[in-house]
């Protein structure tokens, strides 16, 4: 039997003593230690290239970010029943990136708690629990999440929809239900389809919930005007919009500082996690002042750690980092890059099915000549990226799409080392048979 490394021992601990659906990345777990900007260096000091990591909006361990976490966090920490400054102006930061009908925030501390307070507010105002949402949608690990999240009650484990819940095709134009050019509206006819099915057991929609790119389910661009579509069917009926905006927010798909801006719509509700705190739990929901006031029917809503003046402080200085170092720019003219080269690239290989995004939310697909999807190619490259020191994920129904959601201070030399490695990978044998 072979010595074990000290990541062997770590691992041996986690499967005995940690809980036991916990995953792992790559087939050789890393450890990492520190992180840097778009860089993470694991226990050997070894550097790594971050392209998953959406969560490190402003770059890991952003200097002034953390300065201002530990500067309130040694002066005061309290919960939002309290006074406090940070919270009005980090509320107030926030909601200037917002069109002015969203004018009213709940700080809560995690992207699931926030679709879960938006799934709330949706049944308080509308007295109504049927809910619409896409195929392979991921919206959270709470119950009420969960039960939206086709990607996990359609995938292992899991036991199909609940009654109150009602899936939508992925409005995937590559390889859905409705392909190439011009599939929002039929897409969006399915919305119409399952508002019908509701009417018909006599019951009421509620709302419904998107992300503005679907992001588990393979950095999926909605088509043109499919959010429109949907918004005025779902409005039609009486529902209510919810748009996730957990791993799209922030200015990260370059051109709208918010994904559904991309779209021209105004959702009810917005949804915000990740990004927002730089990796402090930090999430918030965003609603119009009606949405508010139905949900304050009288009773209290208090959340321990939502809004405390740490949070806030973290939060308000994201979103100062963000403007300060111009990231939402940067995301467009590196995404732009990033993606046109991609789609180079893809003229050269044709394993690469599909290139898509916005800024630095990108993806692509890998499939065969007849679009049949390639999971242990996909899985191949994101390993072998690893072992040239760049960090990549795997998603999509059929986990064969690359996902690229790199902390915004990801710049044009950071995205050609990304391309020249993805080039040499491309040329290997194992990924030019299939
Ligand atoms: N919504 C979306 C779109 C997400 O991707 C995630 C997390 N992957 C969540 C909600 C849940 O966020 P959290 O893990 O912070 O609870």
């Amino acid at each position: 039997e072979h010595t074990k490394t000290p990541n062997d021992i770590i691992i041996d601990f986690r499967k005995k003593h940690l809980g036991k659906s916990l995953s792992l990345s790559y087939k050789e777990p890393l450890k990492m230690e520190r992180g840097s900007g778009v860089y993470l260096f694991d226990a050997t000091g070894r550097k790594y290239l971050d392209t998953v990591n959406n969560v490190a909006h402003v770059g890991h361990e952003h200097p002034q970010v953390v300065k201002a976490g530990q500067e309130q966090m040694a002066v005061l920490n309290t919960n939002s029943r309290y006074l406090h400054d940070n919270i009005n102006n980090f509320a107030n930061a926030l909601l200037a990136t917002f069109p002015k009908e969203l004018s009213v925030v709940h700080f809560v501390n995690s992207g699931s708690e926030a679709n879960e307070l938006a799934l709330r507010m949706v049944k308080a105002f509308t007295n109504a629990k049927d809910m619409l949402a896409v195929e392979i949608g991921y919206h959270g690990n709470t119950n009420a999440c969960i039960d939206i999240s086709s990607y996990k009650f359609d995938g292992k484990g899991g036991q199909g929809a609940p009654e109150h819940t009602h899936i939508v095709p992925l409005p995937d134009s590559f390889r859905g239900l409705y392909q190439g050019e011009n599939t929002a509206e039929s897409y969006a006819k399915h919305i119409d389809e399952q508002i019908d099915v509701i009417h018909s057991k006599g019951r009421k929609l509620a709302g419904f919930i998107c992300e503005s790119i679907i992001s588990c389910g393979g950095q999926i661009e909605l088509p043109e005007n499919y959010l429109k579509l949907a918004y005025q069917s779902v409005r039609k009926a009486g529902g209510l919009c919810i748009a996730d905006e957990v791993q799209t927010g922030c200015g990260r798909v370059g051109e709208t500082f918010w994904g559904f801006q991309l779209h021209g719509v105004v959702p009810d509700i917005v949804t915000i996690g990740k990004p927002i705190g730089n990796g402090h739990p930090l999430a918030a929901v965003v609603c119009t002042q009606e949405v508010a006031n139905a949900f304050a029917n009288g009773m209290e809503y208090f959340n321990t750690f939502g809004g405390n003046p740490v949070s806030c402080a973290i939060g308000n200085k994201v979103l100062q980092v963000i403007k300060e170092e111009k990231l939402q720019e940067n995301a467009l003219r590196v995404g732009s890059y990033l993606k046109d080269n991609l789609i180079k690239l893809q003229k050269t290989f044709s394993i690469i099915g599909d290139v898509r995004g916005q800024g630095l939310f990108l993806g692509f697909e890998l499939t065969d000549k007849h679009k049949r999807p390639l999971p242990e190619k996909a899985t191949f490259l994101a390993n072998r990226m690893k072992d040239f020191g760049i960090l990549m994920s795997t998603d999509g129904k059929d986990n064969n799409a690359l996902k690229i959601k790199p902390p915004l201070v990801f710049s044009r030399n950071h995205a050609d080392e990304l391309l020249y490695r993805l080039e040499q990978i491309f040329n290997e044998d194992f990924m030019r048979n299939f």
